[in-house]
């Protein structure tokens, strides 16, 4: 994880507890907000703002509305209810316009913090009218006096707390620290100020106005100065990683001869599109470059990558090295090594398949059908001349055990559902091999230039010719009968069919469907047409065979976890079925949308969701208006962030306190073009 922080000058990295009145239980209280530094008490962000310069009169509140009052305390206490099981502590408060009442559910201890007369601020959402009433306001003590110009008649910060950490306590902290060291946030990179300052304040003055703006529109001025900050540092860390790399490695000539190329396409039986040619002129140029490819690609579901990667494949392996291609599933695995064997083989190139059950160079053919010629090992015997070959393979590939010989390029498939480090590891049994990773989840372009700042990028914009349309729709469940009816027209025309359903096994008590349990269920409801199963748990043998009589239309149906999600291509499937939509994020079912419509007919992807919460039909919603991956992508970004968008796998994201990947794009540009002014690191 590269950091994000400009570096910070000695002083702001003394540890908070040489702070005047930090003693080892409040350092303790710091460290569970993850504030060990002077410098990171000071980037503390505020959770919102209170402008205690002006009130609303508590007799103008309405139900729903979400407020700040100022009042004094007129009456208050404690009734226990159940046997004394349950308690309600209820405050009245004040303001000369209109009483309101506070109220706190099971915390009778709130009744300690508070003193008839005093007065104090109250904020929370107003839950009834009549009368006036707050649940759980969040509240603070109006304590005029010494402190009074850091707590009123101004915004003031309202912080993230832990146990034991008062609120007005922090506020005073952080004002008096920065009286004493707001001047070490001294400009990060003086060469850049004269752009960035005209525009935003400089470095200093935006982590006062973090915690006490003069209005409103400072406090986001100064969170996106201290952003670009973050997204400065991260630019420039990217470019020295990229120039060490460039001074350390040599590229590997694999540009080719097309002697293996030119047949393979004439054999493809479809032409490129404009996207893949282009795509693959990049690449071949990076092939013969004097860097190693480090090459992002990128393309929709079904716009043709696999092609793309085999030219690149061949291009290697016309150069005399060795290529591996990595995916993160073994059907999908299975998937490739079927067809670049198709494709490869006739031409002379052997193919091995790697995967957690199957090992193709060691079993003596275990893995082909009989009667097939052995392939060639990738360790060839001393005597016989030196033949190339493409492994391909699931995580099996990273083992220590497996070798690859002059491996020239490594070509990972969906790389979204792989770490970065993974990435590497598979890089490192070469000699700075060629990569490319390819990847369907369209990348917003914020993460583009952040997390794959280091790779160059391609695009495949464009679907190959004679696809049928796809047409979405959310639907819920009480019209299941119904897409049951339709389900089987389609069957009955020849057409074949998904089920997704998020669960293998039902854990959450019905709620949640589960493919174990209504199995029988579907292959009652869908007979004589066949249904067969296919889930995680299943050895990998019978994921497979389930998967080839799928291709073979022997079964029609196919009922699935989200494990089809990645690579599967079986164009005569135009129908998809979810069930629980809800449960998957946009990106994921645009996925799972993706092994339909890849033939000529027709498809239909039916989203059934019987969320009873709008929001997230509303959510579902983009799908229907949309296929265009990008567009689902940023929806997806805006509405679960970068974590949930690029799965559990995805390690290397950066931290940034303030940078927002939903909402930054403009600043991450703008700190990539000021980045290229920083002289380079060492
Ligand atoms: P993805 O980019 O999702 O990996 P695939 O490589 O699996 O897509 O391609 C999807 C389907 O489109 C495959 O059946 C493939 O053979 C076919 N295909 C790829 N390129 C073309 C093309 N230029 N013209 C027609 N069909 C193509
Ligand atoms: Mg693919």
């Amino acid at each position: 994880m590269p950091p994000t922080d400009p570096a910070p000058t000695p002083a702001l990295r003394r540890p908070v507890s040489a702070l005047w009145k930090v003693g080892p239980e409040r350092a303790a209280q710091f460290a569970r907000l993850g504030i060990h530094t002077i410098e990171d008490l000071l980037l503390h962000q505020p959770r919102r703002y209170e402008d205690r310069r002006q009130f609303r009169a508590i007799r103008e509140l309405r139900q729903g509305d979400a407020c700040l009052v100022r009042g004094a305390v007129v009456a208050m206490g404690v009734k226990t209810y159940r046997q004394g099981a349950k308690s309600i502590f209820e405050l009245i408060l004040d303001d000369g316009s209109a009483r309101l009442h506070c109220r706190w559910w099971n915390q009778p201890f709130m009744e300690k913090y508070f003193t008839v007369g005093q007065e104090v601020f109250a904020f929370g959402k107003v839950k009834e009218s009549k009368p006036r009433t707050v649940d759980h306001p969040e509240t603070e003590a109006v304590v005029p006096g010494e402190e009074e110009n850091i707590h009123l008649n101004r915004i003031a910060p309202v912080y993230p707390l832990t146990e034991g950490l008062p609120q007005r306590w922090l506020r005073v902290l952080i004002w008096r620290t920065l009286e004493l060291y707001e001047r070490e946030f001294v400009e990060p990179w003086p060469e850049l100020a004269a752009r960035i300052t005209p525009v935003l304040p400089p470095r200093a003055n935006a982590v006062r106005m973090l915690h006490f703006p003069a209005a409103l529109a400072d406090a986001d001025l100064a969170r996106r100065r201290l952003a670009l900050d973050e997204f400065i540092a991260l630019q420039r860390d990217l470019r020295a990683r990229r120039r060490r790399f460039h001074e350390r490695a040599e590229a590997l000539p694999c540009r080719g001869d097309n002697r293996l190329v030119r047949p393979f396409l004439a054999q493809l039986g479809f032409t490129l599109t404009a996207a893949q040619t282009r795509v693959l002129r990049e690449i071949r140029q990076d092939l013969g470059g004097a860097h190693p490819m480090r090459r992002l690609l990128q393309g929709d579901v079904g716009s043709g990558k696999t092609a793309v990667a085999a030219c690149a494949a061949l291009m290697a392996l016309e150069s005399g090295f060795n290529v591996a291609l990595m995916a993160p599933t073994e059907i999908l695995a299975e998937q490739h090594y079927r067809n670049f064997r198709g494709w490869l083989e006739p031409l002379g190139v052997g193919v091995e398949l790697q995967t957690g059950s199957r090992k193709t160079s060691e079993d003596g053919g275990s893995g082909r059908e009989a009667g097939t010629a052995p392939l060639p090992s990738l360790l060839p015997p001393p005597s016989s001349p030196p033949s190339t070959a493409l492994c391909i393979g699931t995580h099996a590939l990273l083992t220590g055990s497996f070798a690859l010989e002059n491996l020239g390029l490594v070509i990972i498939d969906e790389q979204h559902k792989f770490g970065v480090s993974q990435r590497e590891q598979l890089v490192r049994k070469g000699r700075y091999p060629h990569l490319l990773v390819m990847t369907a989840t369209p990348i917003p372009r914020t993460l583009g230039l952040t997390l794959y700042g280091d790779l160059d990028l391609s695009v495949i914009d464009e679907l190959p010719p004679g696809r049928g349309r796809v047409r979405t729709f959310v639907r819920d469940a009480a019209k299941l009968p119904k897409v049951w009816e339709f389900l089987r027209d389609q069957l009955a025309s020849g057409r074949q069919a998904y089920l997704v359903y998020p669960r293998v096994e039902d854990t959450a008590g019905g709620a949640t469907k589960a493919v174990l349990k209504e199995f029988e269920i579907v292959k009652a409801a869908l007979a004589p047409h066949r249904v067969a199963l296919l889930h995680g748990r299943l050895a990998a043998r019978e994921k497979e065979s389930v998967m080839a009589a799928f291709r073979a239309n022997t079964t029609q149906a196919l009922l699935a976890t989200s494990l089809i999600e990645v690579g599967v291509d079986v164009p005569n499937a135009t129908l998809m079925v979810i069930e629980n939509a809800e449960q998957f994020g946009l990106a994921q079912l645009h996925q799972l949308r993706g092994r339909i419509g890849r033939g000529a007919h027709e498809s239909y992807c039916i989203l059934i969701s019987d969320a009873a919460n709008p929001e997230s039909r509303a959510r579902l919603q983009v799908l229907e208006e949309t296929t265009d991956g990008f567009r689902i992508a940023e929806a997806d970004l805006l509405q679960r962030g970068p974590g949930e968008l690029l799965g559990q796998q995805q390690s290397g994201l950066p931290a940034f306190r303030f940078g927002d990947l939903r909402q930054d794009f403009d600043l991450i540009k703008q700190a990539k073009e000021l980045a290229a002014g920083l002289p380079l690191l060492p």
